[in-house]
């Protein structure tokens, strides 16, 4: 070959190679470019597989931190419940009650040594054992007192109240006499907790609590059995000693001597006003007082409270007022007694409370819609020494006063308010009282009456020519009172403080002249003699006296026509103006019909009183052998001194009398001496009145005859009466007897065939 050839041929294989160089170039430096692309990413990833490995690194050791803190935390956590529950353990040991805990299926999960004590240590009870094994034990081992119920019963008891959903606590009584009060309390889960209280000493407590309150209960019974004993037992010889005094000052004897009786019965009647308070008070805190409701007059009731504190009043020179509104109606239905009794006490200590000036009670009443009912309003107001504020709600208290120097001088028992408080709450009104110490007081009270059915006392009418009135009075407020009646009767009133002031203003167009009767300077019996001497000889004089004795003395001496007792009562004072004037009023007055004139004045209260009672006319005492017989009379009476007081008190009167000694005598007496009329003492020896009653009415059986019997008892406790009434006893009279009311029970019963009784 040539060498050109060869040379061609060399430089085309050179070319050859270095193209084939340089595309294996390209190609190394594609791959280089591409594995260091490569290297590039995976140096990325491995730097970020690195960051990330550090991460978790930091993250492991983060947790194995936590979690060895968390270890660290549940080991206290451990050693703090493990404290909490030695802690509580400890507590429930502690407690002197027991404890336990019972798991769903009632089985013992846990029990304090105070629960397991009850078992003795029987090694059975211990956890595991179930609740129905327990009450075996209880019953088998004698453990617990069943009481009333056999074992069996008692098990079957108690398993139905612990399987109930909410067991009721229940009280177990132990052997040795103590007591467990069960109180079982289940769970969500069904677990029971059980308490068992120990209350052994609550229990015996409450025993003791019982037995003090039955022997307080007894006590009290036996307070109001001495009581009612205690008002018997002092009445008895009260009666000796009242009724004697009564008998005495019916005797001749010096001035000294009725001194001595009249204290004498006054004392004992005070003695007997104090165990009536106590009595009273007695019975209203039992419960025991009930109310008599009857047809009453309220006026005449205040009347004669009013009457009956006159004297003392009088003699303090104390004026007491009565300002009865003109057109209340006075006859209500109520408890006359008891309103009495209310009355006198708040009028009673009006009176004791004031040295000077006046009491004044005001009757108002404001009648109901339906006509039927009234409300009364009763105030009594004084100028007495007042109650200070502080002490004003404590004197209705029982016992109560105001415990000063100036009360101190004042005798009473402080039940007076406590008892008329209470009286008046039982009629279902209410008492009040405004005091301002030193300046006096006003006591009152309110209670709502029904009015009486049938006549209520006439409005008076002014006679026609008495229409203008001089009203003479010292006492303002007197004047005051007088003045609005007459205005209401429709009078022109001319009003003079005094004697001289009234003579000052009289003149022709006077028809009448009322005058108080004490007043200073010139009285009213001096005022109607000046009066007839000043020429004024024809206008009726009416003159008010505080005097009962007053009457009888001046009206005949033709200088006053008429004399009224005060405080007058409406009626009184209706009649009287009637009386004195030309008109009578068309409808008579109703209570007191009697029209005094003016030379026989009208009888005091106790006058008229009097004479509603004593009806009898007197006939010839000395009877011949054809003259009727006299009246019998029996008294069954035990004490002798009872009896000779009797005996005495009847000794005036033409009557056959025979005693006897108890109840037997008292109905063999009956047989024997057949008697007209009975007086029955209630405690007697042998046979008591009731039962000697009693079998008198069985003896008279279908007789047709009934022998009035009269009982006298001591007995004041409330239901006595109707005890005694329901034995067949007629009437009720209590003890200390009464003259006057004996001779009016055996004037009611005189027979017509006897002699009609004369003193
Ligand atoms: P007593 O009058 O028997 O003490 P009361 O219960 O009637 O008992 O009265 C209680 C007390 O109330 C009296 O002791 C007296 O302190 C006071 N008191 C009652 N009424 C009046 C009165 N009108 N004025 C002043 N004090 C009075």
């Amino acid at each position: 070959m040539p060498k050109s050839d060869r040379l061609a041929l060399e430089r085309r294989a050179r070319l050859a190679a270095e193209r084939l160089l340089e595309l294996k170039q390209a190609e190394l430096s594609a791959a280089n470019r591409k594995l260091g692309r490569h290297a590039l990413a995976l140096t990325k990833q491995i730097g970020a597989t690195q960051a990330e490995v550090a991460t978790f690194r930091d993250e492991v050791a983060t947790v194995r931190g936590e979690n060895e803190k968390v270890k660290s935390d549940l080991h206290v956590a451990n050693e703090k419940i493990e404290v909490a529950e030695r802690r509580l353990w400890h507590s429930i040991q502690t407690i002197q009650d027991g404890f336990a805990f019972f798991g769903a299926d009632s089985k013992l999960i846990g029990a304090n040594t105070a629960y397991l004590n009850t078992f003795e240590g029987l090694e059975e009870v211990t956890p595991g054992i179930s609740y129905m094994r327990i009450l075996q034990i209880l019953t088998d081992e004698g453990l617990v007192n069943t009481g009333q119920h056999n074992p069996d019963e008692w098990r079957q008891m108690m398993t139905a109240r612990w399987v109930s959903p909410t067991p009721e606590p229940v009280v177990i009584r132990l052997w040795n006499d103590s007591y467990l009060k069960l109180i079982d309390q289940r769970g969500h889960g069904g677990d029971v907790v059980s308490l068992a209280l120990d209350i052994t000493s609550s229990v015996h407590y409450e025993e003791e609590l019982r037995t003090s309150r039955e022997r307080a209960e007894a006590a009290n019974r036996a307070k109001s059995a001495f009581l009612a004993n205690m008002s018997h037992e002092i009445r008895t010889p009260m009666n000796g000693v009242v009724g004697m005094a009564e008998l005495l000052n019916d005797t001749d004897l010096s001035d000294e001597q009725r001194l001595y009786a009249d204290t004498i019965k006054n004392s004992g009647e005070a003695l007997l006003v104090i165990i009536n308070d106590v009595l009273d008070y007695s019975k209203i805190e039992a419960d025991k007082l009930v109310l008599h409701s009857e047809d009453f007059d309220m006026e005449r009731c205040i009347h004669e409270v009013v009457m009956l504190l006159q004297p003392t009043a009088r003699d303090k020179g104390v004026a007491m007022l009565v300002d009865y509104d003109l057109f209340l109606p006075t006859r209500f239905i109520g408890d006359p007694g008891r309103i009495r009794q209310v009355l006198t006490n708040l009028v009673g200590n009006a009176v004791k409370f004031t040295k000077a000036g006046h009491v004044a009670l005001r009757v108002t009443g404001v009648p109901g819609e339906d006509g039927a009912n009234c409300a009364i309003h009763v105030a009594i107001e004084d100028t007495g020494i007042g109650i200070p504020e502080d002490k004003i709600q404590h004197i209705f208290g029982e016992f109560n006063q105001v415990e000063d120097e100036r009360n101190r001088q004042f005798e009473g028992t402080g039940l007076g308010l406590a008892i008329s408080k209470r009286l008046i709450e039982l009629m279902g009104g209410s008492v009040w009282v405004d005091s301002e110490q030193g300046k006096g007081s006003c006591f009152g009270f309110r209670v709502p009456l029904p009015m009486a059915e049938g006549d209520q006392p006439y409005t008076a009418e002014l006679p026609t020519n008495l229409r203008h009135v001089l009203i003479v009075d010292d006492l303002p407020m007197n004047c005051s009172i007088l003045q609005k009646q007459m205005q209401m009767l429709g009078a022109e009133v001319t009003t003079a403080a005094s004697g001289s002031e009234a003579l000052q203003l009289m003149d022709d167009t006077i028809d009448l002249v009322i005058s108080d009767h004490h007043m200073p300077v010139m009285d009213g019996v001096q005022l109607a003699t000046a009066l007839r001497q000043g020429g004024w000889r024809e206008v009726p004089f009416l003159l008010l006296s505080s005097n009962s004795n007053f009457a009888r003395d001046t009206t005949t001496q033709n200088l006053i026509q008429g004399v009224l007792q005060k405080p007058v009562l409406r009626n009184d004072l209706f009649s009287k103006l009637a009386a004195m004037g030309t008109v009578v009023p068309d409808n008579k007055p109703l209570a007191t019909p009697e029209v005094a004139t003016p030379d026989t004045p009208p009888p005091s209260t106790a006058e008229s009183a009097a004479s509603e009672t004593t009806e009898p006319a007197p006939q010839d005492p000395s009877p011949d052998s054809s003259a009727p017989r006299l009246m019998r009379i029996l008294a069954a009476e035990d004490n002798k001194t009872n009896q000779l007081v009797f005996r005495k008190m009847v000794k005036d009167l033409n009557i056959d009398i025979r005693f006897a000694n108890n109840g037997i005598e008292a109905v063999e007496a009956y047989n024997d001496f057949s008697p007209d009329l009975i007086f029955m003492d209630i405690s007697m020896p042998k046979m008591d009145g009731k039962q000697a009653t009693s079998e008198i009415r069985n003896i008279e059986g279908n007789s047709g005859r009934h022998v009035p019997i009269v009982a006298l008892t001591a007995h004041a406790m409330n239901g006595d009466s109707e005890g005694i009434l329901a034995a067949g006893l007629d009437y009720y009279l209590t003890k200390p007897l009464r003259k006057a009311v004996i001779h009016q029970q055996i004037e009611r019963h005189v027979p017509d065939e006897t002699q009609p009784i004369q003193p």
